[in-house]
């Protein structure tokens, strides 16, 4: 059964260990599970959206060191859902068993200054920047600017630890809006699109990339995708040339989510990566015949990667906090197909599933 000539395979029936506990790890182990791979989740809280769709579990800290290497004794390849695993543990357990994406990704991704810096090295543009560790410094960014938004240089998720600030002498009011954390202040992008690029890279450093899709926000929380981005062709051209750049670049393993902006000229920008499968690439479970959590699978695993074509066009939609309670509707349409995370509880702003719709090219639902 085991394909000759792809060194370094984990074969199907090994053990994934899953760093995060949260709906990005149940549906990677969902698509292990279809590949005949077993799942380990590592998170601090229990019986969460991963772990119900796992075969083992750990509770515990990121600093119980115990714990993380029993953990990487049990497992035989070890990948994330969340990106903010702090590098002490990641170091550990690289140290005991393949670790991909690896400690020098996350170093780079858990720092939007870092993050900025690589790749305005590679010559790929981001919005204007400037380093600030406190007010005076977020005074003198937004002189620089203009118009910006201050964020916290770590640690940030769904819009959170940032400030809107246009008026230098309101900085000591987003310093603490932020927590007096140390910052990035961006100069604001007029964009007209924000897209994103959901690739995968293999051990040998091939490449499946999904098409840049269409991203759209409410209160700073994703609140749907439309697959493929409405964007001219060459727009989305770049937006593809600049993701397989940093994932060359970052001689990446596994997912990564590129998010990007379309300026008013065209000029595509990138805002961030995230180095796991990202909320943008869900349309892919119903409309390719292998998603961007199987790629994950196949490319930690160093299995071929899938093919990244859709058999449809499709609208995802996350259900945020009591937007869940539509279910019994959404179960009932035939055109809805309807992805809950089992969350035990209901919060404002918190993810609780998604519905993705497929259309047919030309637009119709199918
Ligand atoms: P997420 O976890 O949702 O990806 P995040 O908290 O990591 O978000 P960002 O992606 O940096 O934060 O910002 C969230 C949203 O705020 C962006 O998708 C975009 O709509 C807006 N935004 C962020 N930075 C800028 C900018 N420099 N100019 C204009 N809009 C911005
Ligand atoms: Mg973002």
């Amino acid at each position: 059964m085991i394909p000759q000539g792809i060194p370094d395979m984990i074969p199907p029936g090994s053990t994934i260990g899953m760093l995060g506990g949260g709906q990005l790890g149940r549906m990677s182990a969902l698509a292990a599970a279809r590949l005949g791979y077993k799942t380990h989740v590592f998170t601090p809280e229990p019986h969460g959206p991963c772990a119900q769709a796992c075969a083992a579990e750990t509770v515990a800290d990121w600093d119980d060191e115990e714990a993380l290497a029993a953990f990487a004794d049990s497992v035989d390849v070890i990948t994330l859902e969340f990106e903010n695993v702090p590098a002490p543990a990641l170091e550990l357990l690289s140290a005991l068993k393949p670790t991909r994406p690896g400690s020098r990704v996350l170093a780079i991704t858990q720092d939007r200054v870092a993050e900025k810096s690589f790749a305005n090295q590679l010559g790929i543009g981001t919005a204007p920047w400037r380093l600030a560790d406190d007010a005076a410094g977020i005074a003198d960014a937004v002189r620089a600017l203009g118009p910006s938004i201050a964020k916290t240089r770590r640690f940030g998720y769904d819009g959170k630890g940032q400030a809107v600030i246009a008026d230098p002498d309101r900085a000591d009011t987003a310093f603490a809006a932020i927590g007096h954390a140390p910052a990035i202040v961006e100069g604001r992008v007029d964009f007209t699109h924000e897209i994103s690029v959901v690739l995968a890279r293999g051990l040998d450093g091939q490449i499946a990339a999904y098409p840049a899709v269409e991203n759209h926000h409410t209160g700073g929380i994703l609140s749907s995708t439309i697959a493929p981005a409405r964007v001219p062709a060459p727009v989305a051209a770049e937006a593809d040339r600049i993701a397989r750049r940093l994932a060359d670049a970052l001689d990446y393993v596994g997912v990564l989510g590129v998010e990007l902006f379309v300026t008013r000229d065209g000029a595509v920008l990138m805002n961030e990566m995230a180095p796991r499968p990202h909320n943008s690439g869900h349309w892919t479970i119903d409309a390719c015949p292998v998603s961007q959590f199987e790629q994950q699978v196949r490319a930690i695993c160093g299995l071929p990667l899938g093919p990244t074509e859709r058999f449809a066009d499709a609208e995802m939609e996350n259900l945020i906090g009591d937007q869940v309670d539509r279910w019994p509707t959404l179960i009932a349409d035939p055109g809805a197909r309807l992805h809950l995370y089992g969350k035990l509880e209901t919060r404002p702003g918190r993810k609780m599933g998604h519905v993705t719709r497929l259309l047919a090219r030309s637009g119709q639902q199918v």
